[in-house]
């Protein structure tokens, strides 16, 4: 479908999550670095006639942007409220009156992280995120149980979500990765244009969700996405291998495919 979509003049828009979709999820968040045949990939399908990039993720857009290292494509960091349109920056304008609760809660889910030896937490500024991913496993139900009671009060102005051994905490302003997409889109211009999203987890579902009512194509990475696939790989191995194919089928169609029609038969 994708390919015959494309083959008819319309624009692929490939957006992908970060962590756990292009990268394998590591031991620590800074040591999740793209291999660079991802990137010379990556480089080589946004360079391509129609062929859009966006990469969305929970980090600060600032990091993701020096970790992706690539011009001229779409991000989107801390779960959708920063967003960089190959060079436009947009962020959500009441994300300043946000910092002080942000500040707040900090000092609060500090003060739970230090009973949990392993665990830590990424300020942001913007949002925060509690990791976990190096707490003993039968500790961790008790760190997630006592980080909701300190987070309480805030649940009218935060949204907490699951990310990869971590709680990822941004501030509920109506923004999400699945508005990104739409900004994506709308950055993009065109109304034919056919999106596609990858993502490995539940944060990821809002992307999902939009990408599905547009008719999309929803790629689960790993074994927690259930709602929304259409597509699903093992790991991000085995979507680096599904695009090596896909840009192959892209080198062979250098033209905009146009039936022919009877008088282009005889003339
Ligand atoms: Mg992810």
């Amino acid at each position: 479908m994708m390919m015959s979509r494309y083959r008819r003049g319309q624009l692929l828009a490939l957006l992908f999550d970060y962590d756990g979709t292009l990268v394998p999820l590591a031991a620590h968040p800074r040591l999740a670095t793209m291999m660079p045949r991802t990137r010379r990939l990556l480089r080589r399908l946004a360079g391509r006639s129609r062929i859009a990039l966006g990469i969305l993720s929970g980090r600060e857009l600032s990091e993701l942007r020096t970790l992706v290292s690539l011009r001229n494509i779409c991000y989107a960091g801390n779960s959708g409220l920063e967003l960089d349109l190959r060079g436009t920056l947009i962020s959500h304008p009441d994300l300043q009156n946000a910092i002080p609760a942000i500040s707040a809660l900090v000092g609060l889910l500090q003060k739970v992280i230090n009973k949990f030896p392993g665990a830590w937490l990424e300020d942001k500024m913007i949002g925060l995120t509690v990791h976990y991913r190096d707490v003993p496993i039968n500790q961790i139900p008790d760190l997630q149980s006592q980080v909701s009671v300190v987070s309480e009060p805030f649940l009218d102005r935060m949204r907490f979500t699951d990310g990869p051994k971590a709680i990822e905490i941004v501030p509920e302003v109506g923004w999400n990765k699945g508005t990104a997409v739409k900004f994506i889109l709308e950055h993009l211009g065109q109304d034919d244009l056919l999106p596609l999203y990858a993502g490995d987890a539940s944060n990821d579902d809002a992307a999902f969700e939009i990408v599905s009512e547009m008719g999309g194509i929803c790629i689960g990475v790993g074994a927690g996405i259930r709602h929304f696939a259409h597509y699903c790989v093992a790991d991000p191995a085995a979507l680096l291998s599904f695009l090596l194919v896909l840009d192959k089928y892209l080198r062979v169609v250098p033209i905009v495919y146009r039936p022919l029609t009877l008088d282009d038969y005889y003339g």
